[in-house]
């Protein structure tokens, strides 16, 4: 038996399965070997790939096609479409287990899941869903294509068009930083339908790769996840057929903030996995490693600090397990996911860096791990919403809880 085939068998009993266990980091039997199985997979499959899938500056194929047999890209996807038909927590769960081996391979695995997979499930038509699903199921990856270059924070400045000219919409304007554009097959692209209207305009298009006129732009060479492929898109007078919009004309920009709040919950997964993987690295080599005769971890500077990064690692859980299982029950969630995922962006930034302290000279070595956890994190605060618009989100929610109360 192939070890995909293990693995499915592991998954597939778990398939529609909702239950909680009482305190947030207490997970269900279910749970609990989902969580085991995808770790052996990220430790056993994954690992041994992960440095040459860095310097390469891309993904082994062999392994983004493994994630598909496991069904990894197709967590929530019901099994009529060929996925698993999990819940959203367990997703967060396998975006923490594969963080902690490869923050750069679990990004594809959070926007496929969270995003792309999400939008098209809950917005598109039977149709769409008929086309896509399997497909994102088996061999299709997708890219959401938001930012601009001249609307980033502000993204509902962004400028790319969509004419429509009898049956068809014409979409003319580039898109940057689009993760994963230099595999995907689909890509679900904002676009304003008229700028007079301003972000009431924008609305959501599937465009096929092979779509003429569109083009997928050269890799940025960057410092994080450098495994993920970041591209421009380039649309010239690109025709998507009527039924490629998804969801209704207008309300791309509810739908982004809609989603992008869950994507941020699996952002915060992606942090809280990545630092907890460089933590769990770590600390053994400080067991080993002797100094004036005695093992680093010993001594009570270094204790007290190690013992810091284990109390701030089980805040950022609780807040990312919370911000899921909020999701989950299906109520108000926009303020925890901020929170979860301004914390562990910062979280990951914090431990990196005392990792690498305390390993010394070979903590900045590309021959350890820490020194590509430390570049890795540095993304996390940046994608899916910086730090200063979480902030600001999360000031909001402050402002409306407090004016309630005068
Ligand atoms: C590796 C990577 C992958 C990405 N993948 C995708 C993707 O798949 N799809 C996609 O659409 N986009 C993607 N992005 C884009 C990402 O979402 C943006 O980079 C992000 O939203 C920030 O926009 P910006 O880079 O233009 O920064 P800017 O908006 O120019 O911000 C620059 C600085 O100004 C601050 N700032 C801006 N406005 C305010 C304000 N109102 N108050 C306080 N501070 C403010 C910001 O916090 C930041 O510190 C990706 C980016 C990266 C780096």
């Amino acid at each position: 038996m192939t070890q995909s085939w293990r693995l499915l068998r592991i998954l597939m009993p778990l398939a529609g399965r909702r239950s909680y266990g009482k305190a947030l980091t207490t997970l269900t039997r279910d749970e609990m070997q989902f969580k085991n199985a995808i770790s052996h997979f990220a430790k056993t499959a994954i690992g041994p790939k992960v440095r040459e899938m860095d310097e390469n500056y891309q993904f082994d194929s062999a392994l983004v096609k493994k994630l598909f047999e496991n069904g990894i890209m197709a967590l929530q996807i019901p099994k009529a479409y060929n996925g698993m038909e999990m819940d959203f927590f367990l997703t967060i769960l396998a975006i923490e287990e594969i963080s902690k081996i490869d923050p750069s391979l679990a990004i594809l695995v959070d926007i496929q899941n969270t995003l792309i997979n999400s939008l098209i499930l809950k917005l598109g038509t039977e149709e769409q869903k008929a086309h896509y699903l399997p497909k994102l199921s088996k061999y299709l990856v997708g890219s959401f294509g938001l930012t601009e270059e001249g609307s980033g924070s502000d993204a509902f400045a962004l400028r790319t068009t969509a004419d429509k000219v009898g049956d068809k919409y014409v979409l003319n304007g580039s898109k940057m930083w689009i993760s994963n554009s230099d595999l995907a097959g689909v890509f679900l692209v904002m676009a304003t339908v008229d700028k007079s209207k301003g972000y009431k305009g924008i609305s959501c298009f599937m465009v096929d790769r092979n779509t003429p006129g569109f083009s997928v732009g050269k890799k940025e060479k960057k410092m994080s996840i450098r495994a993920s492929g970041t591209c421009s898109l380039h649309m010239d007078n690109v025709e998507v057929p009527e039924n490629r919009v998804l969801g209704k004309i207008g309300q791309g920009y509810r739908y982004t903030i809609g989603f992008l709040n869950e994507g941020r919950v699996g952002v915060a997964a992606q942090m809280l996995g990545l630092a907890q993987g460089c933590y769990d690295a770590t600390i053994p080599y400080l067991l080993d490693r002797k100094q004036f005769g005695s093992s680093i971890f010993d001594f009570q500077g270094m204790q007290h600090q190690i013992a810091e990064v284990a109390t701030r690692l089980e805040a950022g859980r609780l807040l990312v397990y919370n911000a899921a299982r909020l999701v989950e029950e299906g109520g108000d969630f926009i303020k925890q996911a901020s929170i979860a995922k301004h914390y562990t962006a910062e979280l990951a930034g914090y431990v990196t860096r005392k990792c690498i302290d305390w390993c010394g000279g070979v903590g900045i070595s590309t021959d350890m791990p820490q020194e590509k956890y430390f570049r890795d994190a540095k993304v996390g605060t940046i994608y899916e919403g910086t730090t200063n618009i979480q902030l600001s989100t999360i000031a909001k929610f402050v402002r409306a809880e407090y004016a309630l109360n005068r």
